[in-house]
């Protein structure tokens, strides 16, 4: 109860911070980013440091444009949709991913109907977030399970399995806290929109871990948003 008083203090405070300084930071980085281009294409040395230029550019875009979709829960478009096919939707986006990593996603899904109340685009990106996690978990091959239940009555319950390197049991307190990762090109964003978007869905989301064996995340959404 109390971690999850702390989580979603996190998740205010850094929402705030998302909305006011994303976009102003957006339109500079474009004009560095082109300008940084334009030059690298006319000047004939410096080639490597540019290189190191727009790969940081690259970076802080990432950062930027993560913070912009922490932002943009406010705008919930609450429609019904079919969970199954929502999460099929994100499999063929992650499909080549997936394949170039040696990653197999299998979904089972128990319900046929799987009707609920929500904004397509936000549990997409809790999905895509959650996938890449386990994919970027698993560097030689493996195999990610999703299995889809029907939570009778009130809702569906999303658990996605994979066999990567696990969550150390210290650094669990940590998942969804702005900034934490453990990779050189993380934004350390990911988990804290999920959490965020799960939240303004009134659902669970819940991370176990083996290291070594692998993770398991749960997602529990209710019917009616
Ligand atoms: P990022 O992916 O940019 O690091 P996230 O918020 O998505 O940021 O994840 C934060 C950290 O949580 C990751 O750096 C990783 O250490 C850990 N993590 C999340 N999901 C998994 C997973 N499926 N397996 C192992 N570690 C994970
Ligand atoms: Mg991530």
């Amino acid at each position: 109860e109390e971690e999850a008083l702390i989580q979603s203090e996190k998740l205010s405070v850094a929402g705030q911070m998302a909305a006011g300084i994303a976009h102003e930071i957006r339109n500079p980085l474009t004009s560095l980013i082109g300008f940084s281009k334009f030059l690298k294409a006319k000047i004939n040395q410096y080639h490597e440091y540019f290189d190191i230029m727009l790969v940081e550019l690259d970076r802080i875009n990432s950062i930027v444009q993560e913070f912009m979709a922490l932002a943009k829960p406010q705008a919930n478009q609450f429609k019904r949709h079919d969970l199954k096919k929502i999460i099929q939707n994100v499999l063929t986006l992650l499909e080549t991913q997936a394949i170039l990593r040696n990653v197999e996603i299998v979904l089972h899904a128990e319900a046929d109907e799987a009707e609920l109340l929500c904004d397509e685009n936000q549990l997409k990106q809790v999905f895509v977030n959650v996938l890449k996690n386990a994919i970027e978990a698993m560097p030689n091959a493996g195999m990610i399970t999703i299995n889809m239940k029907l939570l009778q009555p009130h809702g569906f319950t999303v658990e996605i399995v994979d066999e990567g390197v696990g969550i150390p049991e210290d650094q669990l307190p940590k998942l969804g806290g702005p900034f934490f990762t453990t990779k050189d090109s993380g934004t350390g964003l990911g988990l804290m929109i999920c959490y965020r978007i799960i939240e303004g869905h009134h659902g669970k989301m819940d991370i176990s871990s083996a290291p070594g064996k692998g993770t398991t995340v749960t997602i529990f959404l209710p019917r009616n948003g």
